[in-house]
């Protein structure tokens, strides 16, 4: 059995601590929890990122299941540094994980988890990337995972999920019940429920921070832009800067800017009105899918840490959507909708002054565009038949 290193679990809301050593996925009060444990160093003679960063883990790293999670390009886009009057506009391309969204990290990391708890078990609620990451990785362990799906769910979605051999349920009824239904069955039969935001899918989400500041030189950019639905990945994000800067490694932290669909943005409001509590979003349709949750379990706590760090939350417009990701493939960089949003609230959040002339900026370019391919509908993509004997003509 894997080796867990004794550590805590702590919530930043109530400061409650608990022993990390259970499987134990939210605070008493409701909010989400943060692995407590300080790292020290960085082995840069690993590119795995279970033993690059094995210090930053209560693991022991030589037995964690790895399919090659991390270690992801940072693209800096030069057109667009010039349009906005930026220093540098970069995109950290989580399309380069395992399951093609940043999601690998953290279900590396439950994974790990839930071994050391001695689980043989596994699963998730989610019908996109959660989904696939967790199966894809339950199989890498020889773990049987028992995914579960709304029950709208269209076909062609399950596929990509079904192929790594998991157990599929598209379960009928409201989802939020779902969600709870998951964890106390779970807790019940033995499956480890990696859902939304459970803190150790935060923690390994700190490894797109660590990766961010090691790109360059432990120097941090002035702006990470996350698009974010349940929040569990702008709080690892967060998390994973104040690592650093605990260790030592870095000099200050970066200022961070929550991106969302306007269509969407429980978070964005919250945090425009100055309420602690974020009010469930109305019903409404996004094309940034990924991103649609309309109540998150992080929205406090996302909220709250943007006011804290002096942050942003800044929401997008459909069309906006559209056209960032309409552009950033015109750069060469295709990902789903939800993970062109960060480009959208940067344009926007520059127009309005939020982010000044002359700053940097490193997008989290958090899924591949062919993970939603319903999108291309939205673009007048164009093609033209013709015979061989054409083409002298037409290629003049
Ligand atoms: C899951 C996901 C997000 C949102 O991450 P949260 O941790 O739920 O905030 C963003 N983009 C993509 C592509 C995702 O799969
Ligand atoms: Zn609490």
């Amino acid at each position: 059995m894997l080796c867990l290193k004794k550590a805590l679990l702590r919530c930043k809301t109530c400061g409650a601590e608990y022993d990390a050593g259970t499987a134990r996925f939210r605070c008493d009060c409701g909010e989400p929890l943060d692995l407590v444990w300080d790292g020290a160093a960085i082995d840069t003679n690993e590119r795995c990122q279970a033993r690059r960063y094995a210090a930053f883990f209560p693991f022991d790293a030589s037995e964690w299941t790895s399919l090659g999670e991390g270690g992801t390009p940072c693209v800096s886009i030069a057109r667009f540094a010039d349009e906005l009057g930026l220093k540098e506009v970069a995109f950290k391309n989580e399309s380069a994980n395992p399951t093609w969204s940043f999601k690998d990290r953290g279900t590396a990391a439950c994974i790990a988890h839930a071994r050391a708890l001695g689980y043989t078990k596994v699963g998730t609620v989610s019908s996109g990337n959660m989904a696939a990451s967790v199966a894809a990785y339950a199989a890498a362990a020889g773990m049987e995972a028992f995914i579960l799906v709304k029950g709208n769910v269209a076909d062609e979605k399950l596929a990509p999920i079904a192929i790594y051999g998991a157990h599929l349920l598209r379960v009928a009824g409201p989802y939020d019940e779902l969600y709870k239904e998951s964890l106390r069955l779970g807790a019940e039969r033995g499956i480890y429920y990696a859902n939304s935001d459970v803190p150790f899918r935060a923690a390994g989400s700190r490894t797109i921070a660590f990766e961010i500041a090691e790109d360059r030189g432990f120097d941090v950019p002035d702006w990470v832009i996350v698009p974010t639905s349940a929040g569990g990945n702008i709080r690892g994000i967060i998390n994973g800067f104040e690592d650093l800067l605990r260790a030592g490694l870095t000099k200050r932290m970066p200022r961070f800017m929550c991106a969302q669909a306007r269509n969407n943005s429980p978070i964005v409001t919250a945090f425009a009105n100055g309420w602690t509590q974020i009010r469930r979003a109305p019903d409404a349709e996004t094309i940034a899918h990924a991103i649609d949750n309309p109540f998150p379990p992080s929205g406090n706590r996302t909220v709250a840490e943007l006011r804290r760090l002096n942050g942003a939350a800044v929401s997008v417009p459909e069309e906006d959507i559209i056209r960032a990701q309409a552009d950033m493939a015109r750069a060469g960089l295709f990902a789903q909708p939800a993970s062109c949003v960060p480009l959208g609230a940067l344009r926007i959040a520059r127009a309005s002054g939020i982010v000044k002339e002359g700053e940097s900026a490193v997008l989290v370019t958090t899924g591949g565009g062919l993970k939603y391919t319903t999108a291309f509908a939205a673009h007048k993509l164009e093609w033209r038949d013709c015979a061989i004997a054409d083409l002298p003509d037409i290629l003049k």
